[in-house]
């Protein structure tokens, strides 16, 4: 595992008495922090539903400002500073997001026990633009095609991880310490003092996995030379094809055109979401896009995808 994706909201704006809007969380198992993924109410719980500790979250990326895709953020921020967070917490969303955290957070009188830095996206920008990156991974940004700015965000790790050879193992049997140091690019020296090198008894994996989020939007072509080829495709699929006109009316996808994007796109998986709350069964939504993408997954609460 490398990367994995938690549906913690798959939900479109109404929320229905299982599912929440959106927000996923990103885990990578080469950094101990995690990412946030949009941020709607109902978030804390499922956090707290699939155990995970708050203060791992250091990143959150907003993908526009509609309420189902951050109204959770507020209840988020003030829950860290109640259990007295002090690592910092970055915010990456369009810029009128800045002004609402301000002003709420003015409304209460105490003092936050961490620090909040908020970066603004460039929802003018065309293009794919870098946002954030460290040695394990990188987070960029592209427009989608929605009724208010909206940007979909591209996850790639980066580096090369190291796997230690089968035949060194079976030959010199190391310890569980010695081959995760191994791994991290230790030498290794036998009973008899002889000195092995890293490079000897590792190999290079490409095994680097990329995600690319895409919520909310409608049908476009445009976003394909980002997501192309990735390891995992998240893409709304709010409607099934018989709503197409309430969905191109809406600035929302059916089933069938998150499918048809992935295929054009050539990513190995798709996983949908964003469903309407008129679909208490999303089985149908999920068939629909196998029809024409079959390695389609559906999201639910609490799910944990690996990439
Ligand atoms: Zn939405
Ligand atoms: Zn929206």
């Amino acid at each position: 595992m490398a990367l994995s994706l938690t549906v913690l909201g798959s939900s479109s704006a109404t929320p229905t008495a299982s599912r929440y809007p959106s927000s996923f969380l990103l885990r990578s198992n080469k950094q101990k922090d995690y990412f946030l993924i949009d941020c709607g109410e109902g978030t804390q719980i499922l956090l707290r539903r699939v155990g995970i500790r708050m203060q791992q979250i250091s990143r959150i990326f907003i993908s526009h400002l509609h309420g189902d895709h951050f109204f959770g953020l507020i209840g988020f921020l003030f829950t860290q500073s109640l259990l007295g967070r002090k690592e910092e917490l970055h915010i990456y969303a369009h810029k009128p997001l800045q002004k609402i955290i301000r002003m709420q957070l003015k409304m209460d009188k105490s003092k936050m026990t961490y620090p909040i830095f908020f970066h603004p996206i460039n929802a003018r920008k065309k293009k794919e633009m870098p946002l954030y990156e460290n040695d394990k991974i990188s987070v960029t940004t592209f427009p989608l095609l929605h009724s208010i700015p909206t940007n979909g965000f591209l996850f790639r790790e980066k580096g090369h991880s190291r796997l230690v050879s089968k035949e060194f193992i079976a030959q010199y049997r190391p310890t569980v310490k010695q081959i995760l140091g191994i791994k991290e690019g230790n030498d290794f020296r036998t009973q008899n003092g002889v000195l092995l090198s890293n490079k000897s008894i590792t190999e290079l994996s490409s095994d680097l996995k990329t995600f690319a989020y895409c919520s909310d939007t409608a049908y476009t072509e445009t976003i394909l030379p980002f997501i192309h080829g990735v390891n995992l495709l998240y893409h709304e699929a709010t409607f099934m094809q018989d709503m197409l006109s309430v969905a191109e009316e809406k600035y929302h996808s059916t089933a069938m055109q998150a499918a048809t994007i992935a295929k054009l796109a050539q990513v190995d998986k798709l996983l949908i979401g964003h469903y309407s709350a008129r679909y208490k069964d999303i089985s149908p939504l999920l068939q629909e896009a196998q029809d024409v993408f079959p390695n389609t997954l559906a999201a639910f609460e609490g799910a944990t995808f690996q990439i």
